[in-house]
Protein backbone atom coordinates (compact mmCIF):
# COMPACT_ATOMS: atom_id res chain seq x y z
CA UNK A 1 0.00 0.00 0.00
CA UNK A 2 1.25 3.67 -0.82
CA UNK A 3 1.56 5.74 1.47
CA UNK A 4 0.58 9.88 0.96
CA UNK A 5 3.55 11.80 1.77
CA UNK A 6 4.13 15.11 2.62
CA UNK A 7 4.86 18.33 -0.06
CA UNK A 8 8.34 19.75 0.44
CA UNK A 9 6.57 23.07 1.80
CA UNK A 10 4.54 20.94 4.28
CA UNK A 11 7.96 19.74 5.59
CA UNK A 12 9.64 22.93 5.41
CA UNK A 13 6.94 24.82 7.26
CA UNK A 14 6.42 21.92 10.15
CA UNK A 15 10.60 22.11 10.74
CA UNK A 16 9.78 25.57 11.31
CA UNK A 17 7.59 24.95 13.90
CA UNK A 18 9.73 22.70 15.62
CA UNK A 19 12.85 24.83 15.31
CA UNK A 20 10.88 27.60 17.00
CA UNK A 21 10.64 25.77 20.55
CA UNK A 22 12.54 26.88 23.49
CA UNK A 23 16.05 25.67 23.24
CA UNK A 24 15.07 23.33 20.16
CA UNK A 25 18.06 20.98 19.51
CA UNK A 26 18.14 17.91 17.58
CA UNK A 27 21.50 16.23 18.49
CA UNK A 28 22.16 12.51 18.94
CA UNK A 29 21.17 12.30 23.16
CA UNK A 30 23.58 12.09 25.63
CA UNK A 31 23.23 9.96 28.80
CA UNK A 32 20.98 12.35 30.16
CA UNK A 33 18.81 12.88 27.41
CA UNK A 34 16.60 11.29 25.08
CA UNK A 35 14.94 11.70 21.72
CA UNK A 36 11.49 12.60 20.37
CA UNK A 37 10.86 10.34 16.87
CA UNK A 38 8.17 11.19 14.11
CA UNK A 39 5.97 8.18 13.96
CA UNK A 40 5.43 9.09 10.11
CA UNK A 41 9.08 8.52 9.29
CA UNK A 42 10.99 7.18 12.35
CA UNK A 43 13.33 9.71 12.46
CA UNK A 44 14.46 12.04 15.22
CA UNK A 45 12.70 15.50 15.33
CA UNK A 46 14.25 16.94 18.63
CA UNK A 47 16.44 15.84 21.86
CA UNK A 48 15.86 17.03 25.25
CA UNK A 49 16.92 16.98 28.63
CA UNK A 50 16.06 13.86 30.82
CA UNK A 51 15.37 15.50 34.27
CA UNK A 52 16.26 13.78 37.15
CA UNK A 53 13.91 13.23 40.52
CA UNK A 54 16.19 16.07 42.44
CA UNK A 55 14.96 18.41 39.54
CA UNK A 56 11.68 17.73 39.38
CA UNK A 57 11.63 18.13 43.34
CA UNK A 58 13.12 22.00 42.92
CA UNK A 59 10.73 22.75 40.51
CA UNK A 60 8.25 21.81 43.00
CA UNK A 61 9.50 24.49 45.52
CA UNK A 62 9.52 26.86 42.25
CA UNK A 63 5.87 26.05 41.50
CA UNK A 64 4.66 25.84 45.40
CA UNK A 65 6.30 29.45 45.98
CA UNK A 66 5.03 31.09 42.63
CA UNK A 67 1.33 29.45 43.13
CA UNK A 68 0.88 30.80 46.61
CA UNK A 69 1.18 34.30 45.18
CA UNK A 70 -1.08 33.81 42.12
CA UNK A 71 -3.53 32.51 44.62
CA UNK A 72 -4.25 35.63 45.66
CA UNK A 73 -4.58 37.02 42.61
CA UNK A 74 -8.09 38.67 42.32
CA UNK A 75 -10.24 36.12 40.07
CA UNK A 76 -11.05 39.17 37.35
CA UNK A 77 -6.99 38.58 37.18
CA UNK A 78 -6.99 35.19 36.78
CA UNK A 79 -9.80 35.26 34.12
CA UNK A 80 -7.92 37.67 32.01
CA UNK A 81 -5.15 35.76 31.75
CA UNK A 82 -6.43 32.95 30.63
CA UNK A 83 -8.59 34.52 27.96
CA UNK A 84 -5.57 36.41 26.74
CA UNK A 85 -4.02 32.26 26.58
CA UNK A 86 -6.89 31.33 24.79
CA UNK A 87 -6.45 34.08 22.07
CA UNK A 88 -2.43 33.43 21.76
CA UNK A 89 -2.91 29.53 21.61
CA UNK A 90 -5.60 29.96 18.57
CA UNK A 91 -3.47 32.56 17.00
CA UNK A 92 -0.65 29.98 16.52
CA UNK A 93 -2.60 27.26 15.67
CA UNK A 94 -0.55 26.22 12.69
CA UNK A 95 2.38 26.07 14.40
CA UNK A 96 1.10 24.07 17.51
CA UNK A 97 -0.89 21.69 14.81
CA UNK A 98 2.36 20.87 13.05
CA UNK A 99 4.45 19.81 16.40
CA UNK A 100 1.31 18.29 17.46
CA UNK A 101 1.40 15.94 13.86
CA UNK A 102 5.15 15.70 14.07
CA UNK A 103 5.64 13.87 17.35
CA UNK A 104 2.70 12.29 17.65
CA UNK A 105 1.15 11.51 14.22
CA UNK A 106 -2.15 12.72 13.99
CA UNK A 107 -3.23 14.20 10.84
CA UNK A 108 -2.83 17.55 10.35
CA UNK A 109 -6.53 18.37 10.54
CA UNK A 110 -6.99 16.47 13.55
CA UNK A 111 -4.17 18.87 15.12
CA UNK A 112 -6.01 21.87 13.90
CA UNK A 113 -9.21 20.27 15.94
CA UNK A 114 -6.84 19.52 19.11
CA UNK A 115 -5.30 23.18 19.23
CA UNK A 116 -9.62 24.27 19.43
CA UNK A 117 -10.19 21.89 21.90
CA UNK A 118 -7.43 22.47 23.99
CA UNK A 119 -7.77 26.14 23.99
CA UNK A 120 -11.60 25.67 24.55
CA UNK A 121 -10.55 24.21 28.07
CA UNK A 122 -8.76 27.21 29.04
CA UNK A 123 -11.52 29.29 27.80
CA UNK A 124 -14.22 27.56 29.79
CA UNK A 125 -12.57 27.45 32.89
CA UNK A 126 -11.75 31.56 32.36
CA UNK A 127 -15.42 31.86 32.29
CA UNK A 128 -15.97 29.29 35.03
CA UNK A 129 -13.38 30.98 38.05
CA UNK A 130 -14.97 33.98 37.66
CA UNK A 131 -18.31 32.57 39.19
CA UNK A 132 -17.04 30.35 42.39
CA UNK A 133 -19.39 28.22 44.33
CA UNK A 134 -19.93 28.73 47.53
CA UNK A 135 -23.29 29.13 50.17
CA UNK A 136 -25.02 29.63 53.62
CA UNK A 137 -26.36 27.34 55.71
CA UNK A 138 -27.80 27.51 58.72
CA UNK A 139 -27.80 25.61 61.77
CA UNK A 140 -30.97 23.62 62.26
CA UNK A 141 -30.55 24.45 66.09
CA UNK A 142 -30.51 28.02 65.54
CA UNK A 143 -27.65 30.00 66.98
CA UNK A 144 -24.99 29.71 64.20
CA UNK A 145 -24.25 30.44 60.53
CA UNK A 146 -22.40 27.53 58.42
CA UNK A 147 -20.32 30.24 55.33
CA UNK A 148 -18.99 27.28 53.13
CA UNK A 149 -16.23 28.15 50.67
CA UNK A 150 -14.12 27.06 48.38
CA UNK A 151 -9.88 27.85 48.70
CA UNK A 152 -7.16 26.79 45.60
CA UNK A 153 -5.82 23.23 46.78
CA UNK A 154 -2.04 23.96 45.94
CA UNK A 155 0.61 22.51 44.67
CA UNK A 156 -0.46 20.21 41.81
CA UNK A 157 1.44 17.42 39.75
CA UNK A 158 -0.03 17.02 36.63
CA UNK A 159 0.86 13.95 34.50
CA UNK A 160 -0.19 13.77 30.89
CA UNK A 161 -0.37 10.68 28.03
CA UNK A 162 1.14 10.85 24.53
CA UNK A 163 -2.59 10.92 22.56
CA UNK A 164 -3.94 14.34 23.14
CA UNK A 165 -0.41 16.13 23.97
CA UNK A 166 -2.25 19.61 24.16
CA UNK A 167 -5.81 18.82 24.83
CA UNK A 168 -4.60 16.50 28.06
CA UNK A 169 -2.48 19.30 29.60
CA UNK A 170 -5.12 22.41 28.97
CA UNK A 171 -7.42 20.23 30.55
CA UNK A 172 -5.42 19.88 33.71
CA UNK A 173 -3.46 23.10 33.71
CA UNK A 174 -6.48 25.60 33.18
CA UNK A 175 -8.21 24.34 35.73
CA UNK A 176 -5.17 24.14 38.19
CA UNK A 177 -4.73 28.44 37.29
CA UNK A 178 -8.26 29.16 37.91
CA UNK A 179 -8.41 27.35 41.38
CA UNK A 180 -5.17 29.30 41.76
CA UNK A 181 -2.74 26.64 41.91
CA UNK A 182 1.03 26.45 40.92
CA UNK A 183 1.71 23.13 39.15
CA UNK A 184 4.51 20.91 37.95
CA UNK A 185 3.83 18.95 34.52
CA UNK A 186 5.38 15.78 32.85
CA UNK A 187 4.58 15.32 29.75
CA UNK A 188 4.34 11.99 28.09
CA UNK A 189 8.18 11.44 27.16
CA UNK A 190 6.97 10.27 23.46
CA UNK A 191 5.46 14.10 23.08
CA UNK A 192 6.95 16.72 25.25
CA UNK A 193 7.76 19.23 22.34
CA UNK A 194 3.70 20.45 22.37
CA UNK A 195 3.76 20.77 26.13
CA UNK A 196 6.74 22.69 25.87
CA UNK A 197 5.62 24.98 23.01
CA UNK A 198 2.02 25.17 24.92
CA UNK A 199 3.50 26.49 28.06
CA UNK A 200 5.72 28.81 26.40
CA UNK A 201 2.87 30.17 24.64
CA UNK A 202 1.37 30.70 28.03
CA UNK A 203 3.90 32.68 29.45
CA UNK A 204 3.77 34.60 26.16
CA UNK A 205 0.14 35.50 27.60
CA UNK A 206 0.84 36.40 30.74
CA UNK A 207 1.23 33.29 33.07
CA UNK A 208 3.99 33.95 35.48
CA UNK A 209 6.77 31.25 34.17
CA UNK A 210 7.22 30.16 37.71
CA UNK A 211 4.14 28.47 38.20
CA UNK A 212 4.11 26.24 35.36
CA UNK A 213 7.30 24.13 35.40
CA UNK A 214 7.38 21.53 32.76
CA UNK A 215 9.54 18.12 33.59
CA UNK A 216 10.97 16.20 30.48
CA UNK A 217 12.49 12.72 31.57
CA UNK A 218 12.17 9.45 30.78
CA UNK A 219 12.63 8.18 34.11
CA UNK A 220 8.96 8.30 34.62
CA UNK A 221 8.89 6.16 37.86
CA UNK A 222 11.88 8.13 39.14
CA UNK A 223 9.67 11.39 38.85
CA UNK A 224 6.63 10.21 40.39
CA UNK A 225 8.12 8.51 43.64
CA UNK A 226 10.39 11.73 44.15
CA UNK A 227 7.31 14.33 43.85
CA UNK A 228 4.63 12.30 45.50
CA UNK A 229 6.56 11.90 48.60
CA UNK A 230 7.20 15.50 49.14
CA UNK A 231 5.03 17.26 51.46
CA UNK A 232 4.15 20.00 49.77
CA UNK A 233 2.05 18.40 46.44
CA UNK A 234 -1.62 18.51 47.12
CA UNK A 235 -2.86 17.25 43.80
CA UNK A 236 -2.07 14.84 41.21
CA UNK A 237 -3.91 14.58 38.18
CA UNK A 238 -2.99 11.76 36.12
CA UNK A 239 -4.28 10.76 32.20
CA UNK A 240 -3.15 7.49 30.93
CA UNK A 241 -3.42 3.78 31.74
CA UNK A 242 -5.00 2.19 34.45
CA UNK A 243 -1.62 0.12 35.83
CA UNK A 244 -0.12 3.40 36.36
CA UNK A 245 -2.89 5.26 37.53
CA UNK A 246 -2.76 2.50 40.04
CA UNK A 247 1.00 2.82 41.06
CA UNK A 248 0.32 6.62 41.73
CA UNK A 249 -2.59 5.90 43.82
CA UNK A 250 -0.42 3.77 45.85
CA UNK A 251 2.64 6.73 45.96
CA UNK A 252 -0.28 9.41 46.46
CA UNK A 253 -1.61 7.08 49.40
CA UNK A 254 1.52 7.98 51.74
CA UNK A 255 0.90 11.82 52.02
CA UNK A 256 -2.93 11.38 51.42
CA UNK A 257 -2.82 13.32 48.62
CA UNK A 258 -6.02 14.31 46.54
CA UNK A 259 -5.78 12.39 43.29
CA UNK A 260 -7.92 12.52 39.80
CA UNK A 261 -7.41 9.55 37.60
CA UNK A 262 -8.75 9.42 33.79
CA UNK A 263 -8.15 5.50 33.46
CA UNK A 264 -7.88 3.13 30.46
CA UNK A 265 -11.28 2.59 28.62
CA UNK A 266 -13.04 -0.40 26.80
CA UNK A 267 -16.11 1.75 25.17
CA UNK A 268 -18.90 -0.39 23.70
CA UNK A 269 -20.92 0.77 20.82
CA UNK A 270 -24.51 -0.34 20.80
CA UNK A 271 -26.43 -0.08 17.46
CA UNK A 272 -30.25 -0.83 17.49
CA UNK A 273 -32.16 -2.35 14.78
CA UNK A 274 -33.95 0.72 14.59
CA UNK A 275 -30.99 3.48 14.15
CA UNK A 276 -30.48 5.68 11.47
CA UNK A 277 -28.39 3.62 9.58
CA UNK A 278 -26.41 6.59 8.29
CA UNK A 279 -25.62 8.20 11.63
CA UNK A 280 -24.84 5.10 12.94
CA UNK A 281 -22.03 4.17 10.67
CA UNK A 282 -20.99 8.07 10.82
CA UNK A 283 -20.71 7.99 14.62
CA UNK A 284 -19.49 4.44 14.70
CA UNK A 285 -16.53 5.94 12.35
CA UNK A 286 -15.75 8.75 14.39
CA UNK A 287 -15.76 6.90 17.96
CA UNK A 288 -13.42 4.49 16.42
CA UNK A 289 -11.03 6.62 13.69
CA UNK A 290 -11.05 9.92 15.81
CA UNK A 291 -7.09 10.31 16.69
CA UNK A 292 -6.72 7.18 15.05
CA UNK A 293 -8.21 5.16 17.52
CA UNK A 294 -5.78 5.97 19.75
CA UNK A 295 -8.38 7.54 22.08
CA UNK A 296 -9.42 6.50 25.64
CA UNK A 297 -12.75 6.42 24.35
CA UNK A 298 -13.09 5.24 21.51
CA UNK A 299 -15.03 2.33 20.38
CA UNK A 300 -13.93 -1.06 21.63
CA UNK A 301 -16.22 -3.17 21.27
CA UNK A 302 -19.09 -2.69 18.36
CA UNK A 303 -22.36 -3.98 19.01
CA UNK A 304 -24.99 -4.44 15.99
CA UNK A 305 -28.43 -5.90 16.57
CA UNK A 306 -29.22 -8.67 14.12
CA UNK A 307 -31.68 -7.12 12.21
CA UNK A 308 -29.35 -4.01 11.11
CA UNK A 309 -25.82 -5.34 11.42
CA UNK A 310 -25.25 -6.83 7.75
CA UNK A 311 -26.28 -3.20 6.67
CA UNK A 312 -24.11 -1.62 9.03
CA UNK A 313 -20.53 -3.78 8.87
CA UNK A 314 -21.47 -3.14 5.31
CA UNK A 315 -21.58 0.61 5.67
CA UNK A 316 -18.50 0.81 7.73
CA UNK A 317 -16.78 -1.24 5.69
CA UNK A 318 -16.82 0.81 2.87
CA UNK A 319 -15.60 3.50 4.66
CA UNK A 320 -12.95 2.18 5.99
CA UNK A 321 -11.36 0.53 3.02
CA UNK A 322 -11.60 3.97 1.41
CA UNK A 323 -9.49 5.51 4.19
CA UNK A 324 -6.00 6.84 3.14
CA UNK A 325 -3.21 6.55 5.15
CA UNK A 326 -0.49 8.87 4.99
CA UNK A 327 2.16 10.88 6.73
CA UNK A 328 0.32 12.85 9.25
CA UNK A 329 1.34 15.90 7.45
CA UNK A 330 0.26 15.17 3.90
CA UNK A 331 -2.30 16.27 2.03
CA UNK A 332 -5.53 14.10 2.01
CA UNK A 333 -4.30 11.88 4.96
CA UNK A 334 -7.01 10.16 6.68
CA UNK A 335 -5.30 8.22 9.02
CA UNK A 336 -1.65 8.55 10.07
CA UNK A 337 0.99 6.65 12.02
CA UNK A 338 0.26 4.69 15.16
CA UNK A 339 2.44 5.96 18.37
CA UNK A 340 5.32 3.23 17.79
CA UNK A 341 6.39 -0.06 16.08
CA UNK A 342 4.99 -1.80 19.45
CA UNK A 343 1.65 -1.07 18.87
CA UNK A 344 1.47 -2.03 15.36
CA UNK A 345 2.69 -5.21 16.67
CA UNK A 346 0.02 -5.45 19.09
CA UNK A 347 -2.77 -4.98 16.26
CA UNK A 348 -1.36 -7.78 14.26
CA UNK A 349 -1.42 -9.79 16.95
CA UNK A 350 -5.20 -8.51 17.74
CA UNK A 351 -6.54 -9.51 14.53
CA UNK A 352 -4.53 -12.63 14.09
CA UNK A 353 -5.84 -13.90 17.25
CA UNK A 354 -9.41 -12.80 16.56
CA UNK A 355 -9.38 -14.63 12.85
CA UNK A 356 -8.08 -17.78 15.02
CA UNK A 357 -11.29 -17.35 17.43
CA UNK A 358 -13.73 -17.08 14.22
CA UNK A 359 -13.75 -13.44 13.32
CA UNK A 360 -14.14 -12.42 10.03
CA UNK A 361 -11.65 -10.06 8.24
CA UNK A 362 -13.76 -7.42 6.03
CA UNK A 363 -10.90 -5.00 5.16
CA UNK A 364 -7.97 -4.03 6.05
CA UNK A 365 -5.98 -6.48 8.97
CA UNK A 366 -2.06 -5.32 8.31
CA UNK A 367 0.53 -3.68 9.35
CA UNK A 368 2.38 -0.86 6.25
CA UNK A 369 6.09 -2.32 5.67
CA UNK A 370 8.64 -0.17 5.51
CA UNK A 371 9.58 3.33 7.82
CA UNK A 372 7.32 4.50 9.85
CA UNK A 373 3.93 3.07 12.74
CA UNK A 374 1.40 1.94 9.57
CA UNK A 375 -1.70 -0.01 10.52
CA UNK A 376 -4.47 -0.49 7.88
CA UNK A 377 -8.07 1.08 8.53
CA UNK A 378 -9.21 -2.19 9.78
CA UNK A 379 -13.02 -4.30 10.31
CA UNK A 380 -13.64 -7.48 11.83
CA UNK A 381 -16.89 -8.99 11.87
CA UNK A 382 -18.66 -11.55 13.95
CA UNK A 383 -15.84 -10.65 16.58
CA UNK A 384 -16.55 -14.11 19.41
CA UNK A 385 -16.23 -12.45 22.96
CA UNK A 386 -13.77 -15.03 23.73
CA UNK A 387 -11.19 -13.35 21.37
CA UNK A 388 -8.21 -11.20 22.82
CA UNK A 389 -9.50 -7.98 21.20
CA UNK A 390 -12.93 -8.34 23.12
CA UNK A 391 -11.18 -7.64 26.18
CA UNK A 392 -8.28 -5.64 25.37
CA UNK A 393 -8.08 -1.65 24.84
CA UNK A 394 -7.18 -1.59 21.12
CA UNK A 395 -6.09 1.54 21.07
CA UNK A 396 -5.50 1.15 17.14
CA UNK A 397 -7.58 1.79 13.66
CA UNK A 398 -9.07 -1.74 14.21
CA UNK A 399 -13.17 -2.04 14.51
CA UNK A 400 -14.29 -5.45 16.35
CA UNK A 401 -17.61 -5.79 15.19
CA UNK A 402 -20.33 -8.68 17.56
CA UNK A 403 -24.10 -8.98 16.73
CA UNK A 404 -26.32 -9.38 19.29
CA UNK A 405 -30.34 -10.82 19.53
CA UNK A 406 -31.56 -8.92 22.48
CA UNK A 407 -31.03 -5.60 25.20
CA UNK A 408 -30.76 -7.56 27.70
CA UNK A 409 -27.92 -9.69 26.07
CA UNK A 410 -25.99 -6.36 24.68
CA UNK A 411 -26.58 -4.77 28.43
CA UNK A 412 -24.63 -7.73 29.70
CA UNK A 413 -21.73 -7.94 27.37
CA UNK A 414 -21.43 -4.01 27.14
CA UNK A 415 -20.88 -3.87 31.20
CA UNK A 416 -18.99 -7.17 31.35
CA UNK A 417 -15.56 -5.37 31.90
CA UNK A 418 -13.80 -3.69 34.55
CA UNK A 419 -13.49 -0.31 33.02
CA UNK A 420 -16.31 1.97 32.48
CA UNK A 421 -15.59 5.60 30.66
CA UNK A 422 -17.50 5.69 27.78
CA UNK A 423 -20.38 3.74 25.95
CA UNK A 424 -22.56 4.53 23.34
CA UNK A 425 -25.78 3.75 21.72
CA UNK A 426 -27.65 4.66 18.24
CA UNK A 427 -31.09 4.30 18.33
CA UNK A 428 -34.44 6.38 17.10
CA UNK A 429 -36.39 5.02 20.19
CA UNK A 430 -35.97 7.70 23.24
CA UNK A 431 -36.92 5.36 25.62
CA UNK A 432 -34.56 2.97 24.29
CA UNK A 433 -31.80 5.29 23.99
CA UNK A 434 -32.27 6.93 27.93
CA UNK A 435 -33.08 3.16 29.19
CA UNK A 436 -29.56 1.73 27.88
CA UNK A 437 -27.78 4.65 28.96
CA UNK A 438 -29.02 4.48 32.46
CA UNK A 439 -27.90 0.67 32.61
CA UNK A 440 -24.31 1.62 30.88
CA UNK A 441 -21.59 1.34 33.99
CA UNK A 442 -20.40 3.86 32.28
CA UNK A 443 -19.69 7.70 33.08
CA UNK A 444 -20.50 9.21 29.95
CA UNK A 445 -22.57 7.67 26.96
CA UNK A 446 -22.64 9.18 23.47
CA UNK A 447 -26.37 9.28 22.71
CA UNK A 448 -26.56 8.58 18.67
CA UNK A 449 -23.28 10.87 18.92
CA UNK A 450 -19.37 9.59 18.35
CA UNK A 451 -18.49 12.55 19.48
CA UNK A 452 -19.26 13.05 23.28
CA UNK A 453 -16.38 15.06 24.77
CA UNK A 454 -16.78 18.67 25.74
CA UNK A 455 -15.87 21.41 27.83
CA UNK A 456 -18.91 21.86 29.27
CA UNK A 457 -18.97 18.18 30.31
CA UNK A 458 -18.05 15.69 33.16
CA UNK A 459 -15.41 13.50 31.90
CA UNK A 460 -14.08 10.85 33.61
CA UNK A 461 -14.96 7.01 34.55
CA UNK A 462 -16.55 4.45 36.50
CA UNK A 463 -15.24 1.59 37.95
CA UNK A 464 -11.49 0.78 37.01
CA UNK A 465 -11.52 3.95 34.71
CA UNK A 466 -10.83 6.56 36.95
CA UNK A 467 -11.32 8.95 39.97
CA UNK A 468 -12.63 12.51 39.30
CA UNK A 469 -13.74 14.41 36.73
CA UNK A 470 -12.23 16.99 34.49
CA UNK A 471 -14.09 19.27 32.72
CA UNK A 472 -17.11 21.50 33.50
CA UNK A 473 -17.64 23.41 36.90
CA UNK A 474 -16.82 19.81 38.58
CA UNK A 475 -13.28 19.94 36.87
CA UNK A 476 -12.53 23.19 38.66
CA UNK A 477 -13.42 21.33 41.99
CA UNK A 478 -11.11 18.93 41.43
CA UNK A 479 -8.20 22.06 42.51
CA UNK A 480 -10.04 23.26 45.08
CA UNK A 481 -10.67 22.70 48.80
CA UNK A 482 -14.17 23.00 50.52
CA UNK A 483 -14.19 24.24 53.82
CA UNK A 484 -16.44 26.32 56.25
CA UNK A 485 -16.52 28.90 59.12
CA UNK A 486 -19.28 27.94 61.56
CA UNK A 487 -20.05 31.81 62.97
CA UNK A 488 -21.71 31.86 66.11
CA UNK A 489 -24.19 33.91 66.57
CA UNK A 490 -25.96 35.19 69.82
CA UNK A 491 -28.51 37.73 70.89
CA UNK A 492 -26.95 41.04 71.29
CA UNK A 493 -28.76 44.49 72.22
P1 LIG B 1 0.78 5.39 30.23
O1 LIG B 1 0.06 5.09 31.48
O2 LIG B 1 1.81 4.43 29.78
O3 LIG B 1 1.50 6.79 30.35
C1 LIG B 1 0.83 8.01 30.68
C2 LIG B 1 1.83 8.98 31.24
O4 LIG B 1 2.35 8.46 32.43
C3 LIG B 1 3.05 9.29 30.39
O5 LIG B 1 3.43 10.63 30.62
C4 LIG B 1 4.10 8.38 30.92
O6 LIG B 1 5.40 8.87 30.67
C5 LIG B 1 3.74 8.46 32.40
N1 LIG B 1 4.17 7.38 33.25
C6 LIG B 1 4.39 6.07 32.95
N2 LIG B 1 4.79 5.40 34.06
C7 LIG B 1 4.78 6.32 35.07
C8 LIG B 1 5.08 6.26 36.46
N3 LIG B 1 5.45 5.13 37.07
N4 LIG B 1 4.98 7.40 37.17
C9 LIG B 1 4.60 8.56 36.58
N5 LIG B 1 4.31 8.68 35.30
C10 LIG B 1 4.39 7.56 34.55
O7 LIG B 1 -0.34 5.60 29.15
P2 LIG B 1 -0.13 6.02 27.64
O8 LIG B 1 0.28 4.78 26.90
O9 LIG B 1 0.69 7.23 27.50
O10 LIG B 1 -1.63 6.42 27.24
C11 LIG B 1 -2.56 5.49 26.87
C12 LIG B 1 -3.48 5.16 28.02
O11 LIG B 1 -4.03 6.34 28.55
C13 LIG B 1 -4.66 4.34 27.58
O12 LIG B 1 -4.94 3.34 28.51
C14 LIG B 1 -5.80 5.35 27.55
O13 LIG B 1 -7.07 4.81 27.70
C15 LIG B 1 -5.44 6.24 28.65
N6 LIG B 1 -6.06 7.55 28.46
C16 LIG B 1 -7.08 7.88 29.27
C17 LIG B 1 -7.72 9.10 29.11
C18 LIG B 1 -8.84 9.47 29.99
O14 LIG B 1 -9.17 10.64 30.05
N7 LIG B 1 -9.44 8.55 30.72
C19 LIG B 1 -7.29 9.99 28.13
C20 LIG B 1 -6.23 9.62 27.32
C21 LIG B 1 -5.60 8.38 27.51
Amino acid sequence: MALLTPTAERIEASDAALASLPGFSNHEPGANEFAVLDPSTEQRIATLPSRDPAWAVEQLGVADEAGRAWAKTTPRHRSETLHRVYDVLIGQRERLAFVISREMGKTLAEANGEVQYAADYVRWYADELLRPAGNFRENPAGGSTILTRRSPIGLSVLIAPWNFPMAMITRKIAPALAAGCGAVIKPASLTPLTTLLTVELMVEAGVPRELMRVVTTKDSGGFSEAVLADPRVRKVSFTGSTGVGSTLLGLAAKNVIKSSMELGGNAPLIVFDDADLERAVEGAIQAKLRNGGQSCIAANRIYVQDGIADAFVEGVTERMAAIKLGHAIAEGTDLGPVIDRRAVDNFSALVADAVDHGAELRTGGSAVPGEGYFFEATVLDRVPSDSLIANTEIFGPVAAISRFGTQEEVLAAANDTPFGLAGYVFTESLDRALNVADALETGLVGINNGVPSNPAAPFGGLKQSGLGREGSGEGLEEYQEIRFYNISRRESN
